[in-house]
């Protein structure tokens, strides 16, 4: 199926739009044959050589307002040319103004944060679950601000005068719980809705066309898709990408240039990669539902007999309880590689009460659905036999001796 990017009648370098599959390929990079380029230049400089030391102070007088200056950067904590084209990319897939990059998801969401406190609106409003230390920052209050954990249904009445942002993960993780982005939006506007598409990816769902103000990724997952790459980006409006530029050139969250230009490259197999791999997830989930180790299988559009909400299909992880220990699966798969992160050409599994949401509270995960039996697995690209054999063998060493499960207690920092 052909999906067309509805938002953007051209590009901004005036290029028609095109289908996904094509922009992914080309948003960044349309002046590179002008340029007599076909990879994208990567510029390492930390500093820009100008004689005119009068121009330069003009130029940092725009910079220093957030606004895009064309011209050199004149130093590297305020922009890169090769991170631009990767954040020119990313807000085009997302059918968002623009986009700015961080060295990481945590300093993305840092950043929105940091941006809310400074406004003078401290409070948050988030529905979890959420990724654990995204909980934990926003749960901690060691940015200044505070939050009201809330059911989507309930997030119009949190909110309060002096709340800043409304954050959402849909599909969440790591129970891949869904909500409804377009009605939290409304519900809660004016107030910007933070949705973190890092599980969906544009390729499955794009919250702009929601009506999510910031769209956040941990871009160190599917968008990079190798796992070797630790990145973040909000794609936004223009209005609120010159507050967050200034947020990461005060704070130095920069995205490294060698990052930028693999995360570039990144995009280019997405479409490919995210459709392929949830693919293989669907096939997954289903067998995992029929398999007698298991309990309880998470899968958009699994539930309740109906599509995933407002998404292409149900994505690349899949989320199971075991009916035996879940430590034993870690220990037992060989061809899955038994590590957290995910969006990798590899399957990853991982235990998320022992890792990915081990720093929250015991008590809040549980009453958040994360059970201490709750495996999260990441789907790759390998065959899709090869894995379900090397999954079965796991789960069968996993229900032969019945080990007691043990609980993990989070560790606060
Ligand atoms: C990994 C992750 C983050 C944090 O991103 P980092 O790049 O690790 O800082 C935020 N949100 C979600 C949903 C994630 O999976």
């Amino acid at each position: 199926m052909t999906q067309r990017l509805s938002a953007k009648p051209t590009t901004r370098r005036g290029v028609p739009a095109a289908a996904l599959a094509t922009r992914a390929v080309h948003a960044g990079r349309d002046d590179l044959a002008d340029l007599g380029l076909h990879a994208a230049p990567l510029d390492l400089s930390t500093t820009y050589p100008s004689r005119d030391s009068r121009g330069e102070a003009a130029r940092l007088d725009v910079l220093g307002t957030g606004e895009i200056c064309p011209g050199p950067p004149v130093y590297a904590r305020i922009s890169n040319p090769t991170v631009a084209r990767f954040e020119e990319a990313l807000a085009e897939l997302e059918g968002c103004e623009t986009a700015v990059a961080f060295a990481s998801g945590m300093a993305a969401l840092t950043a929105c944060l940091l941006a809310s406190v400074s406004a003078g609106k401290p409070h948050v409003v988030a529905v979890r679950p959420l990724y654990g230390s995204s909980d934990h920052l926003i749960d901690s209050g060691l940015l200044g601000n505070e939050v009201t954990f809330v059911e989507p249904e309930k997030a119009a009445t949190a909110l309060r005068p002096d709340t800043g942002l409304v954050i959402v993960e849909s599909p969440a993780n790591p129970t891949l719980n869904e909500v409804d982005l377009r009605e939290l939006a409304e519900a809660c506007a004016p107030v910007p809705l933070l949705a973190d598409n890092t599980f969906a990816t544009p390729v499955l769902q794009r919250p702009a066309e929601h009506g999510a103000r910031l769209v956040l990724h941990s871009a160190t997952k599917f968008l990079g898709g190798h796992g070797d790459v630790l990145g973040g980006v909000i794609a936004c409006d223009e209005e609120y990408a010159r507050t967050l530029r200034q947020i990461r050139f005060l704070t130095g969250a920069v995205l490294h240039p060698l990052a930028g230009y693999l995360l570039l490259r990144g995009l280019s197999t997405l479409p490919l990669r995210v459709r392929a791999a949830s693919a293989t997830a669907a096939e997954l989930a289903n067998r995992l539902a029929r398999h007698p180790a298991v309990g309880r299988v998470y899968y958009p559009g699994r539930d309740h007999q109906r599509p995933a909400m407002q998404m292409a299909s149900g994505g690349a992880l899949v989320s199971f309880e075991t009916i035996g220990d879940p430590h034993a699966v870690i220990s037992a798969v060989r061809l899955i590689t038994p590590a957290v992160s995910l969006g990798s050409v590899d399957t990853l599994i991982q235990h998320p009460a022992s890792i990915s949401h081990h720093i929250m509270d015991p008590q809040d995960r549980a009453a958040t659905g994360i059970s201490d039996r709750l495996l999260r697995m990441s789907v790759g690209l390998e065959d899709v036999e090869d894995l379900w054999e090397d999954l079965d063998q796991a789960l069968r060493a996993c229900a032969a001796p019945s080990a007691p499960i043990h609980r993990t207690a989070a560790s606060r920092v």
